[in-house]
């Protein structure tokens, strides 16, 4: 008999089916032996009844997250037995025939309660049982609709998903690269991206307008419970756009892909401040407008950020850039950053979004003036030969008939702890890192490499103690 999933029960009342899944839990009553089975869309509660004397047997035997299939008739639950609390609380499988899948031992922590109490390491070492849990399972889902539901709707508008590449070389996102050895050009190393910023704008050069893509970002900063050292954007770029043209593609996408997940937004379009209004109101650049009653319902306070400063000092007594070096300064500006005067001043076309306390992404308009990008350079220190060293294909580029363009990157992590509530990354993501930065479940990275690895690679490690 052919398998079917827990959801379609209800369309089966009164006929003999087979299901299959975990077992959530067996409550052993002497005469009734009931067991919650789970499988990917729901719970049932099972009962062995004691006059079909094998299926009772089996049935007691049968422990926790053993994978069983069933097969049994669907009843609909007497009246007084229903109970409106749980998940398919209507109904009722009676098991006749259950066949043991494979045994399991018993789990580390129970799975069949929310798990977030559970020591982190443990949680992490067994993720695959820890993702049983059913928040872990909502979490993920809800993670799934959100990126389908968007990408859905950004196809409907002309943006063309394009992959770009993970070996690559390193691209000034202000943090710090992950490097991978290069065995055919040894004592070289690929940057992993810390995100697509030039190959977007590569694409906008090469004439495909709108361009999207679920873009996974490495970067080796500081582990918080906010950030990881990877997450995923949900990137984007657009050419012949003006600074409106992005924030209103960007809030109609979230907009159109929040609401049809359920969720509400406090306040359309999404209020605008500046980034010094900002700091003088919440004395940060991302802030929580929610009321107290507001955060109890869930409801998303989006807004944006605007009019940031271009450059900031740095330790030594220089300018770096506050967000991104490929970003244009606001219209009026681009005389003073060409001219390298009251750099304090310059504004960037900079637009972050903000949503219940968490900056939930950040884009802006890009220089695509060769004058433009070399003065940007130019202020931060470096000289001619190192700008082209740095950006030399980028500045050519922008010779060979480049649209102006602009884009974004929104964070899909930060965006599904907001619809949930959660507030660690980790919740977020399938096999996160431990705090230590140790992958999850295949615990030995990062690991050693043995003397023929490094031999093939050219490489010498220094020991800590040898610096
Ligand atoms: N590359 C930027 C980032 O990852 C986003 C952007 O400006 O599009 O933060």
């Amino acid at each position: 008999m052919t398998r079917i999933h827990i959801q379609e029960l209800r369309d089966n009342i009164g006929k003999k089916v087979t299901i299959a899944g975990w077992v959530d839990i067996r409550r052993d009553h002497g005469k009734l032996i009931f067991i919650d089975l789970r499988d990917v869309t729901g719970k049932v509660q099972m009962v062995a009844l004691p006059f079909n004397k094998e299926a009772h047997e089996q049935a007691g035997a049968i422990r926790s997250e053993w994978v069983i299939e069933v097969q049994g008739n669907v009843n609909k639950r007497p009246d007084k037995m229903v109970n409106d609390k749980e998940e398919n609380g209507d109904i009722e499988f009676e098991m006749l025939d259950i066949t043991v899948i494979n045994e399991a031992r018993t789990p580390p922590f129970e799975v069949n309660i929310d798990t977030a109490t559970v020591d982190e390491n443990i949680r992490l070492k067994y993720r695959y049982l820890d993702l049983r849990s059913a928040r872990m399972q909502r979490n993920m889902k809800l993670r799934a609709d959100f990126i389908h539901t968007a990408r859905e709707y950004l196809r409907g508008q002309g943006f063309i998903e394009i992959e770009t590449p993970l070996l690559t070389a390193t691209t000034p996102e202000g943090s710090r690269d992950f490097v991978v050895p290069s065995r055919l050009n040894r004592g070289k190393f690929y940057a992993l991206p810390q995100s697509p910023q030039q190959y977007k704008q590569l694409l906008m050069a090469a004439g495909f307008e709108r361009y999207m893509q679920l873009a996974r970002a490495i970067r080796d900063e500081d582990l918080r419970a906010d950030r990881g050292f990877e997450h995923t954007q949900i990137d984007l770029e657009m050419s012949f756009v003006t600074q409106e043209d992005v924030i209103n593609m960007v809030e109609n996408t979230i907009t159109h892909t929040v609401e049809k997940l359920g969720y509400t937004i406090r306040e359309k379009p999404f209020p605008r401040i500046t980034y010094k209004e900002a700091m003088e109101k919440y004395g940060a650049d991302k802030f929580d407008m929610r009321t107290e009653e507001e955060r109890a319902t869930g409801v998303l306070a989006y807004a944006w950020v605007v009019e940031f400063p271009f450059f900031e000092k740095t330790d030594t007594g220089g300018w770096t850039f506050t967000h991104n070096p490929f970003s244009m300064p606001i219209p009026e500006h681009i005389p003073l950053l060409l001219e390298g005067k009251n750099i304090a001043d310059i504004l960037t076309t900079q637009y972050d979004l903000v949503c219940n306390g968490y900056e939930s992404g950040g884009g802006s308009i890009r220089s695509h003036r060769r004058d433009v990008l070399e003065a940007t350079y130019h202020i931060m220190g470096y000289t001619k030969e190192q700008t082209e060293q740095s950006v030399g294909h980028m500045l050519e580029a922008f010779e060979f008939g480049m649209p102006p363009h602009g884009g974004i990157a929104l964070g899909v992590e930060r965006t599904i702890m907001n619809l949930t509530g959660e507030t660690a990354l980790r919740e977020v993501q399938a096999f996160p890192m431990t705090r230590g930065g140790q992958t999850a479940v295949m615990q030995n990275a990062p690991g050693e490499l043995t003397t023929e690895q490094l031999l093939e690679l050219g490489i010498t490690v220094i020991k800590q103690k040898q610096i």
